[in-house]
């Protein structure tokens, strides 16, 4: 009866796959471009389901965290990216170290646990500004878990440092950096990379800035950025290449898909994603990635609902709280307004899933605050996301 249950909900189509995933089995390249030419969203939802639960039942972790984006002056022109300064876009930035104290300095009472870090590529920033940024935030919070850099601006780092990437990462973890973010390339395509991004560092670039971060111990996080030009074969290579690179190192820590947004973009004519498709990037994930310990949903990009939802579909992790995060806005509004959830409205977006949230830190460690786990923000709000 319930066999007959679960092979009606999952199809024929799907069925292996289901087996392959009860026996604990890893799903192929074609298994995964067979999830993505399937629309039975329930079944790639219940199958990812299955492992979501198997490694972490109803628990689903959030950070307290801060961004800072220093600069969005960059060189490399990206055609996805609508971050970066450009004519009728946002206006160039550039924050100097007082202006970094002070937005630290910000949220000094608040209980942060981690500081996010990016930017542009600003070839006028010396090598000292990067260490010293760092020296300077520790020195203000010294038990914050600096995230920072992607791959792209660590090559820039080595760059102004005339140094190895080697020597620049083991500068940086002295000065205060304790892991790298994920980003820096969006699909490991060779096709994207040259269409989208070839003035920015390649896939062997990137992986070499991985292997050089495991190497000396230096954990990071990985992304995907889909709905642009990709296709479902690049994303599954992308994925295996992951996969691949975590058999080797051991050294992500979670898995972001993120979900594109073409607004203030060269390739503003790409119609916005859907729901469908962020879940669905987001359970085949889960189901492809056997060796990453957690899936996360990035609500800033793909909305708190669809994250609520998606705790249904693959996901364990939402985040953060989330302050100052200017890279991309929902409503496409760039620069103007600032995007946060309070913790009351994290820990109930959860529990409305029927999931049960975990403050974590950076390294996946539970935090438990006892009582003291107040919202510090209380601003009562109508819905979850605050866009103010
Ligand atoms: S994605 Fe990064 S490297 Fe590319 S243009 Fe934007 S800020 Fe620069």
């Amino acid at each position: 009866m319930q066999q007959d249950f679960i092979e009606n909900l999952v199809g024929e189509p799907l069925i292996d796959i289901y087996e392959k995933v009860m026996d604990g089995k890893r799903l192929s390249y074609n298994d995964g471009l067979k999830l993505y030419h399937s629309n039975n969203l329930t079944a790639i939802g219940f199958l990812a389901n299955i492992i979501r639960e198997q490694k972490h039942h109803q628990n689903t972790y959030f950070v307290r965290n801060q961004h800072i984006n220093y600069t969005n002056i960059c060189n490399k022109f990206c055609k996805f990216c609508g971050f970066y300064a450009k004519k009728g876009g946002p206006k160039p930035y550039e924050m100097s170290l007082e202006k970094i104290r002070s937005v630290v300095k910000k949220y000094i009472n608040y209980p942060l646990t981690e500081i996010h870090i990016v930017g542009g590529v600003n070839p006028r920033l010396s090598y000292n500004y990067y260490l010293d940024m760092l020296r300077m935030i520790k020195e203000i919070r010294p038990d914050v878990h600096i995230k920072a850099f992607t791959a792209v601006e660590i090559v820039e780092i080595a760059r102004v440092g005339k140094v190895s990437i080697e020597n620049a990462l083991k500068d940086l973890i002295e000065a205060g950096l304790d892991s790298l973010p994920g980003g820096g390339i969006e699909v490991l395509s060779k096709r994207v990379h040259q269409e989208l991004f070839q003035k920015k560092l390649d896939g062997d670039g990137w992986l070499d800035v991985a292997r050089t971060a495991a190497k000396i111990g230096l954990k990071q996080y990985a992304t995907m950025l889909y709905g642009h030009i990709e296709t479902a074969e690049e994303r599954i290579e992308h994925l295996i290449q992951l996969r691949e690179l975590q058999d080797e190192t051991n050294h992500f820590l979670c898995m972001t898909p993120l979900s594109f947004h073409p607004e203030g973009t060269e390739l503003s004519h790409i119609s916005t994603l859907t729901g469908y498709d962020d879940l669905k990037n987001i359970a085949i994930s889960r189901l492809m990635l056997d060796n990453f310990d957690h899936i996360k949903s990035f609500w800033i990009m793909n909305t708190p609902e669809i994250t609520q939802m998606s705790l249904w579909y693959g996901a364990d992790d939402a985040d953060g709280l989330v302050q100052d995060y200017e890279i991309t806005y929902i409503t496409g509004d760039y620069g103007n307004k600032k995007q946060f959830l309070t913790y009351d409205n994290m820990t109930r977006m959860i529990r409305e899933a029927n999931r049960n949230p975990i403050e974590r830190d950076s390294l996946y460690r539970e935090i438990n605050r006892g009582e003291n786990n107040s919202n510090i923000r209380t601003k009562a709000m109508k819905r979850l996301h605050v866009i103010k």
